[in-house]
C-alpha cells in the first residue's frame, strides 16, 4: 500500500500488546494466541502481538516470545514486537522477529517515566537497535507523546521536529507513527501536525497514527489523520487499552470502530466487519479489562452477537 492511495487503509491491530499490557490478572498463552489467530482472520495483517519488555515491568506480556512463535506461521499476518530500548530489539531479533516497533517519547517527562531516560538518549539507543538490525527486519518508529504528554501538557510542533530530524537520519525507509497518547489531541492539531511533518519530511511515506479514545476524539482523530495525509492505523480490538505510565488514558480507538467507519466512507480496510465483531465482543469480556468503543454494542441491536456489556 502506498500513501497516495486513497481508496484502501492499513489497520495495525494493537489489542494483543496495547490492549492486553494494562489488564492486571494474567490472560492464559493460549488464550492470546487464539485471540490473535482469529483477528488475522477477520483480514487484520499486521499485529502487534506483544512486547519484548522487563517481565516486572509488563508482567502480562512475559510470554511475549512464546505468543510470537506461536503466531509466526499465520499465513498472511505479519506480527510486530514492540521493544523499549535496542537491548529488547536485539533479543527480539533472536527469536526470529522481522517486524518491530521501537516506541520513544517526545516528552522527556513522559520517556523518563517509561523508559528511564532522555529522548535524546533512546535516539542513541535507537541508532545502536538500526545499526544491529539485519537486512528484512523492518522498523516502525513510534513517536509517543507527539501530541500531548500526561505530565506537562501539549507538546510543542518543534520539540516533535527535532526529534524526528534526528531520528529520521538514524533511518530514513522507518514507518512513523505519531501517537496521542493521552488521546487529549483535538482533530485540528492531529490534522495540522501531520500535514506540518509530511511536509518538512518529503522523504518519509509511511506515516501511521495511534490513537486514544479517553475523550471520545478517537474516531475525530482518526478522520483527522487521514485528511492529512495518513493511511496506516492503529486500533484495539474491543477498544482496550490504554498506557500503564499515562495516567487517566483509557481505551485505544475500537478497530470495529475504525473499521466501520471507513466502510461507510467507501475506503477498503481489508478487515470483515461481520468477523470482527464477535471477536471484539469476546475480548470486551476479557476479565479486568476496560472495553471502549461504540460498534460493537450498536450492532448488537441488529442481530449481531450481542455483547455481554
Ligand atoms: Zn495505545
Amino acid at each position: 500500500m502506498t500513501p497516495s492511495n486513497r481508496d484502501r487503509v492499513t489497520i495495525v491491530e494493537v489489542g494483543p500488546r496495547d490492549g492486553f499490557q494494562g489488564i492486571a490478572p494474567f490472560i492464559p498463552t493460549a488464550t492470546k494466541i487464539d485471540f490473535v489467530r482469529r483477528l488475522a482472520s477477520a483480514g487484520l495483517e499486521r499485529i502487534e502481538i506483544g512486547s519484548f519488555v522487563s517481565a516486572t515491568a509488563i508482567p502480562q506480556l512475559r510470554d511475549t516470545a512464546e505468543v510470537f512463535e506461536a503466531c509466526r506461521a499465520i499465513a498472511g499476518m505479519i506480527p510486530q514486537i514492540l521493544v523499549p530500548n535496542a537491548r529488547y530489539g536485539v533479543a527480539a531479533i533472536e527469536a526470529g522477529a522481522r517486524s518491530l516497533v521501537f516506541v520513544v517519547s517526545v516528552s522527556e517527562a513522559h520517556n523518563r517515566n517509561n523508559v528511564r531516560r532522555h529522548p535524546l538518549e533512546s535516539a542513541d539507543d535507537y541508532a545502536r537497535l538500526i545499526a544491529a538490525c539485519p537486512q528484512g527486519v523492518d522498523v516502525r518508529l513510534d513517536l509517543a507523546t507527539a501530541f500531548d504528554c500526561p505530565f506537562t501538557g501539549r507538546v510543542a510542533e518543534a520539540e516533535v521536529l527535532d526529534l524526528l530530524e534526528r531520528l529520521i537520519a538514524i533511518r530514513p525507509d522507518a514507518e512513523i507513527c505519531l501517537c496521542d497518547t493521552t488521546g487529549r489531541a483535538a482533530p485540528d492539531h492531529v490534522e495540522s501536525l501531520f500535514a506540518t511533518v509530511r511536509d518538512r519530511f518529503p522523504g518519509v511515506d509511511r506515516w501511521a497514527f495511534h490513537a486514544h479514545d479517553t475523550y471520545g476524539l478517537g474516531l475525530a482523530d482518526v478522520y483527522a489523520a487521514w485528511r492529512g495525509g495518513v493511511r496506516v492505523f492503529d486500533a484495539a480490538f474491543a477498544g482496550l487499552g490504554g498506557c500503564p505510565f499515562a495516567p487517566g488514558a483509557t481505551g485505544n480507538v475500537a478497530t470495529e470502530d475504525v473499521v466501520s467507519m471507513f466502510r461507510q466512507m467507501g475506503i477498503e480496510t481489508g478487515v470483515d466487519l461481520d468477523v470482527l465483531l464477535p471477536i471484539a465482543c469476546d475480548g470486551a469480556l476479557i476479565p479486568g479489562g476496560t472495553p471502549g468503543g461504540r460498534v460493537r454494542a450498536a450492532r448488537s441491536g441488529l442481530g449481531s452477537p450481542t455483547c455481554g456489556r
